[in-house]
């Protein structure tokens, strides 16, 4: 039998009596060719993709890469919830640390 656990929370999900969760991340680093000549001074797009990044604990794995980064995650249900409510951990990150154990 296979056992999984959720990769937010860490519990056992028993894959037999509760769902499970896959969520695919795909993620591309965009740099519009034409960023440094009309770019929009009120808004840092480099630092939203950092800051991006740095929330999802992928920043270093991420440097020089020119495929999309892709990874899958198994979530528990309670978990999923809370990705679909705060897909990029805003509210987690203000009240409790995203890697908070
Ligand atoms: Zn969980």
């Amino acid at each position: 039998m296979i056992h999984f656990s959720c990769d937010r929370c860490k519990r056992m999900i028993d894959a037999g009596a509760e769902p499970r969760f896959v969520v695919r991340i795909e993620i591309d680093a965009v740099l519009e060719p034409t960023a440094t000549d009309q770019a929009d001074e009120d808004r840092d797009y480099l630092k939203e993709i950092d800051e991006a990044l740095e929330a999802m604990d992928l920043d270093e794995e991420f440097c020089d890469r020119e495929e999309p980064l892709r990874r899958t995650y198994d979530l528990c249900e309670e978990c999923y919830q809370r990705f679909l409510r705060d897909p990029l951990s805003v509210e987690t990150t203000m009240h409790f640390g995203f890697s908070h154990n």
